[in-house]
């Protein structure tokens, strides 16, 4: 295996030592001179870019990817579709990416159709644009910590301003809090993550009524992790046709196994879809990428059986967890978020010693790691073993 710096294989105490730490932003270049010297915006200064570490390690458990490749059959069938397109490549694509959204629509269900989703280079650059409509300088976005630090980010660079609230202890949202912090702060844009990133719990439909009622701008239910959650857990796309200010965010880059495609969605009320018009980019969505996400919902059977077994591996893992002791999360995610460590920056180190390369997110003491193959979570649980025995 080898990662973004072409790095390949042969994994050393050294290799551990050498990708110690999380890699800092490269601020200073070979003259001197850092981006603090250029005239950038002044609500852009002291911050860093996001940095989940892209290092080459055997057993890469960190980023919620799908550990299962594409198969031959869905590889082939991909590189025919983009060479068809190849040919029209000197034309601009579809602006609307109309047979794409009409295909998430299928796939969504729920009486949806082509006027009611919208899609763009992963639902982070979704979220972007809905910031830009909805959020912007002088007004706020709310997000319900921990969750998906990208939300603070996007928030920031679009110049939203972010008014955090705490979960509980469970990693629950307190309904009567939260709606009592919405009717204070009046917030623009509301973040709901369900399942929530990094704890793998979701929530309640009832929650989410309760919040958007309330909310005098949009609800964002970010579901990124939807199709991984546990029998019974519901989507918030059955509250849409009720709720014409909520927003329902999918991507492709984890259940479809297609996040080196950069692909994202969203459903919600199509007036919401022409205000999101108003901010895109002309040709944001190149012909390719709607080719090949348009090839991966035709192969959503195959892809989604994938995901049955990592589900089935998530409930393993989390119940041999708790069988040693490990506080764990509930999960409805392909993820789960476990502790808890008295030094876990030690722990997330003796476990890169090892290897197993995980991240250091969530409250203290706490650490989450991506469900992956049945190999990558036995050498995750022998590795766990051998750290938390030398704790
Ligand atoms: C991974 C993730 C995303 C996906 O982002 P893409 O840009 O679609 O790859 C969105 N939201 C959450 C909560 C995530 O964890």
């Amino acid at each position: 295996m080898s990662g973004p710096e072409g790095r390949a294989g042969v994994w050393t105490e050294e290799t551990a030592a050498a990708q110690k730490t999380e890699s800092a932003p490269k601020n200073t270049t070979t003259d001197g001179v850092s981006m603090e010297d250029l005239p950038i915006r002044d609500d852009l200064r002291g911050r860093s870019p996001y940095g989940a570490p892209q290092l080459a390690v055997p057993v890469a458990l960190n980023t919620n990817e799908n550990p299962y490749a594409p198969s031959g059959r869905l590889a082939e069938t991909l590189a025919a579709r983009v060479a068809e397109v190849a040919t029209g490549l000197n034309r601009y694509p579809d602006r609307d990416a109309v047979r794409l959204r009409a295909a998430l629509a299928g796939y969504l269900g729920h009486g949806l159709d082509t006027s009611g989703v919208w899609a763009a280079n992963g639902s982070n650059e979704v979220l972007q644009q809905i910031l830009q409509v909805f959020g912007g300088h002088g007004r706020t976005a709310m997000g319900f910590e921990p969750s998906y630090s990208m939300h603070p980010i996007i928030a920031g660079v679009t110049g939203t301003g972010w008014a955090p609230v705490p979960r509980t202890p469970g990693f629950d949202i307190d309904v009567e809090a939260a709606t009592e912090a919405i009717v204070r702060q009046q917030p623009h844009v509301v973040f709901l993550t369900s399942p929530n990133n990094p704890t793998g719990t979701s929530l309640p439909l009832e929650v989410i009524e309760r919040i958007a009622a309330v909310a005098p701008g949009v609800v964002v239910v970010d579901e990124a992790y939807a199709e991984f959650r546990r029998e019974g857990t519901p989507s918030a796309l059955s509250l849409l046709p009720a709720h014409p200010r909520l927003i329902v965010t999918r991507t492709m880059s984890k259940a479809f196994a297609m996040a080196g495609a950069r692909l994202g969605y969203l459903a919600a009320h199509p007036a919401v879809v022409d205000a999101l018009q108003l901010v895109r980019l002309p040709y944001h969505l190149s012909a390719v990428t709607q080719a090949v996400a348009a090839t991966a919902l035709d192969f959503a059977d195959e892809l989604l059986g994938a995901v049955k077994q990592l589900r089935e591996e998530r409930d393993t893992l989390v119940a041999w967890l708790r069988a040693r002791g490990f506080a764990v999360a509930d999960s409805d995610a392909n993820f789960v978020l476990f502790g808890e460590f008295a030094d876990r920056g030690a722990a997330w180190q003796g476990l890169l010693d090892r290897g197993v390369l995980i991240r250091e997110v969530g409250p203290p003491g706490w650490l989450r790691v991506t469900v992956g193959t049945p190999e990558e979570m036995s050498a995750f649980r022998e590795a766990l073993l051998q750290v938390a025995a030398g704790q």
